[in-house]
């Protein structure tokens, strides 16, 4: 989507829980002018338009219900595995959150393809039907294996496009393609992935400088300190606490606008809520240093889905199995039938029942199913004719106020083009997904209020 060329109206105390607020009461939404709750030097009164503007909505998606998913606090790693446990040899599950090394990441969906894959042949008697059903990552690496296994292959795929949650956007005007699911790593992670797209065309955008914004302009960037000591120390209680939970048994202050800060930081790289997350098993606490990927992020799903018999549109609302088969119903009618079936449908879509299992699935496979989290995620990808901002930091942290969006990337000086990113993660991806276009842009303008020079 786009917004016109207009200069949108910078409202502090537009947040997402305000505009909700306001449109849960009827109120007109806070205006720009009097209720900062914190002072500011010269009051900002516009950001620029910018000339494009995408979001993702991966919350309120009917096909991901989340982005990533994640082990809340009480909960163990285990559950992953059972969620991957074969059903009668006919149905395996397979997807991100079935993989327990490297769970909710591309990497993780590749490996619970494979092995999906694995199982399915191992059982197989010779050379069968198999459905996959889903075109993201997960599914087209299984349904690689399985057809280069000599096994006939179909996979449904519920959406107009494969990729799933891997999604990169052309963006008119500019050959910076817009991403809205997964592009970033770590530095030192995934490095054979990083390859790999490399080796298919994709460039690497260095982002490994941060900086703060408060209402007094730039400052220093995050200290994450705090929070790996809350979690160093919650590693060795009695019981697995949520990490909001291990902070406040540190000793830390839960309303310190810095700490909230890095809690954004973490939720929006990892998609976890820090009120529900496991600090046994808390999420990677990445440094101020990322590596995104320039170019089409779909090139490695496409890689794997060349040559494949794929069919796009086609949402499968059952699932039923008996000793001789595998039966699918699509959202048309159409009934389907095929000796074994890989499910790779997101845990989210899974959680709220987006597909009916015939019979139910084994009480092992919907016990983790209820335990295990689908943490959330949410990008906005703003391009502008040329820059507002005057800092070269690739990673900004907005600390302090409202903002809804608190994590930004300055995609300018590695790319050259005047394209910031906000991410948010958690409760806060869940509240912006809901929002209409129009109380989206107010919040992610009010989210930039700090980072607009004085008096412009
Ligand atoms: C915003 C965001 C940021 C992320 N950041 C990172 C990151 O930095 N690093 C990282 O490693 N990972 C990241 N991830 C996670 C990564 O994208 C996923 O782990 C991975 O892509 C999941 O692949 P998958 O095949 O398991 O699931 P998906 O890609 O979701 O594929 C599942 C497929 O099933 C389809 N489907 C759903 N329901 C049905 C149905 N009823 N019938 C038929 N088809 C159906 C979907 O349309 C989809 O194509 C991020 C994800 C998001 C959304």
């Amino acid at each position: 989507m786009s917004i016109t060329r207009r200069t949108l109206l910078v409202g502090a105390g537009a947040g997402v829980v305000g505009v909700m607020l306001a449109a849960c009461t009827g109120d007109p939404v806070p205006s720009p002018s009097t209720s900062s709750p914190t002072p500011r030097p010269t009051p900002p009164t516009a950001m620029p338009a910018p000339v494009s503007w995408m979001r993702s909505r991966w919350s309120t998606d009917p096909y991901a219900l989340g982005a990533r998913s994640y082990l809340p606090a009480g909960s163990a790693p285990e559950l992953r595995q059972a969620l991957a446990a074969p059903i009668a040899d006919r149905l395996f599950l397979a997807g991100e959150a079935t993989d327990e090394s490297r769970p909710g990441t591309v990497l993780g969906a590749v490996d619970a393809g494979r092995a999906a894959a694995a199982a399915a042949i191992a059982a197989a008697d010779g050379p069968e039907r198999i459905a996959v059903v889903g075109a993201g990552l997960a599914g087209t690496v299984a349904a690689r294996a399985l057809a280069d296994a000599g096994h006939t292959v179909t996979v449904i795929e519920a959406r107009d496009r494969i990729g799933g949650r891997i999604h990169s956007v052309t963006d008119k005007d500019s050959d910076l393609p817009a991403q809205l699911g997964s592009w970033l790593s770590g530095p030192d992670e995934a490095a054979a992935l990083r390859a790999r797209l490399l080796s298919l065309g994709l460039t690497e955008i260095d982002l490994d400088t941060g900086t703060g914004w408060t209402a007094d302009g730039e400052t220093a960037s995050l200290d994450t300190t705090p929070l790996r000591e809350a979690i160093r120390r919650a590693g060795d209680g009695a019981i697995d606490i949520p990490l909001t939970d291990a902070l406040a048994q540190a000793g830390a202050d839960l309303d310190d606008e810095a700490l909230a800060a890095s809690l954004a930081w973490v939720s929006a790289t990892s998609g976890v809520d820090p009120e529900r997350a496991s600090s046994w098993y808390p999420p990677n606490l990445l440094a101020d240093e990322l590596v995104g990927a320039r170019g089409d992020v779909g090139a490695v799903v496409a890689e794997a889905a060349k040559g494949l018999d794929i069919s796009l549109s086609s949402p499968v609302v059952r699932v039923a199995h008996d000793d001789s088969g595998v039966s699918l119903r699509l959202g048309t009618g159409e009934s389907l039938s095929f000796a074994r079936a890989i499910v790779t449908v997101p845990l989210g879509v899974l959680q709220k029942g987006g597909v009916e299992f015939a019979p139910a699935l084994p009480l092992t496979h919907r016990g983790a199913i209820a335990e295990l989290a689908a943490g959330a995620i949410e990008t906005v990808w703003l391009r502008f004719d040329e820059p507002f901002w005057q800092t070269d930091a690739a990673i900004w942290h907005i600390i302090g106020g409202d903002a809804s969006i608190r994590t930004w990337l300055n995609l300018a000086p590695a790319t050259g083009e005047p394209v910031l990113v906000g991410l948010v993660g958690g409760a806060e991806a869940e509240a912006f997904a809901a929002l209409d276009d129009e109380d989206a842009e107010r919040v992610t303008a009010a989210s930039l209020t700090y980072v607009i020079p004085a008096g412009e």
